[in-house]
């Protein structure tokens, strides 16, 4: 049996993983890591660690472990995309369990080439970059009567992966004949803080977007399904990250020639319109007492949504 963790370099697949490896052993386990290119540098560095710490090694005595502030910049993209592919070649030959697949593009690439603006409903850039890569890795690797794989979905969304009416990453995965598990949605159930315990006895550092209060470890802070409270936190604290992504958004208005935005606007009389990152940043910035939904931080699925 063979069994594949959908590893995105976050505390929850981690977590997965160990569970997974505790049980199945490491010889027929992989960590399927599909990169949007697009990942916080802390992101790579846990990814690593966390790996190396699944398989049990001792990857500091075999290769240097960038540290964040050691990667290249990433708006530099030919240059950062060179630095990820030569520490991907050297990652994969001392993790031989890890399978660290890149369509070359990035979401931006994605939202240009499919003319088309993810948005909280539609995610072109994850099913691309994340799924289809996954899917498609899977077909041509495993065969689905003799694999399982798992995601690092927790017991506080186990809605998401089987809604108990037959809805949910699960059931659909099982539809198509491939068996999914979370086993984080069994017993013992593991709090977000009962995982970040885990990860310093585990020797490791937890990924440095947690500790800036992000809520996932995807895309360095961005994400096109977050809403209003996520994007102020990445204003506040990765705003070169926000005004790279503000520029982006202004770019492929003007490519697409639509008023499309990533977030959506509700004030006044309650109907959506667009909302541009170039506008919200110039509301929270001219008006900081104004209130926003705090609550507001939209959800990232991305192994779990199907659009
Ligand atoms: S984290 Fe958001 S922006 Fe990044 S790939 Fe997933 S859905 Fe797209």
């Amino acid at each position: 049996m063979m069994h594949i963790v959908m590893f995105s370099a976050g505390a929850g697949s981690w977590a997965a993983a160990k569970r997974v490896a505790d049980h199945a052993g490491p010889d027929n386990l992989r960590l399927l890591f599909t990169d949007t290119l697009m990942e916080d540098p802390d992101a790579y560095r846990f990814l690593l660690e966390g790996a190396a710490d699944v398989f049990d090694i001792r990857l500091s005595d075999k290769m240097k472990i960038p540290s964040w502030s050691e990667f290249p910049d990433f708006r530099d993209r030919s240059n950062w995309k060179g630095y990820l592919l030569e520490l991907r070649r050297e990652a994969t030959r001392h993790i031989p369990g890890l399978v660290w697949l890149m369509d070359g593009r990035d979401p931006w690439e994605i939202f240009f080439d499919e003319r088309f603006l993810g948005n909280s409903r539609r995610d072109p850039c994850s099913k691309i970059l994340k799924r289809r890569a996954a899917d498609r890795w899977l077909v041509q690797n495993c065969d689905p009567r003799d694999t399982t794989c798992y995601v690092g979905i927790d017991f506080t969304e186990a809605h998401r992966f089987d809604d108990g009416r037959g809805g949910g990453l699960g059931p659909r995965r099982a539809s198509e004949g491939w068996r999914y598990e979370a086993p984080l949605c069994s017993e013992p159930y593991l709090a977000k803080w009962n995982i970040m315990e885990m990860i310093r006895a585990a020797n490791l550092t937890a990924p440095r977007l947690y500790s800036l209060g992000f809520s996932h470890n995807n895309c360095h802070g961005f994400c096109v399904k977050a809403g209003h409270a996520h994007y102020r936190l990445l204003h506040q604290k990765l705003p070169e990250v926000y005004a790279y992504h503000e520029r982006k958004e202004q770019k492929i208005r003007a490519f697409l020639g639509k008023d499309v935005s990533i977030l959506a606007d509700r004030r006044n009389d309650g109907r959506k319109k667009p909302l541009t990152l170039l506008a919200f940043r110039k509301r929270i910035e001219d008006s900081p007492d104004e209130s926003i939904d705090e609550n507001d931080y939209g959800g990232c699925g991305c192994f779990v949504d199907q659009s």
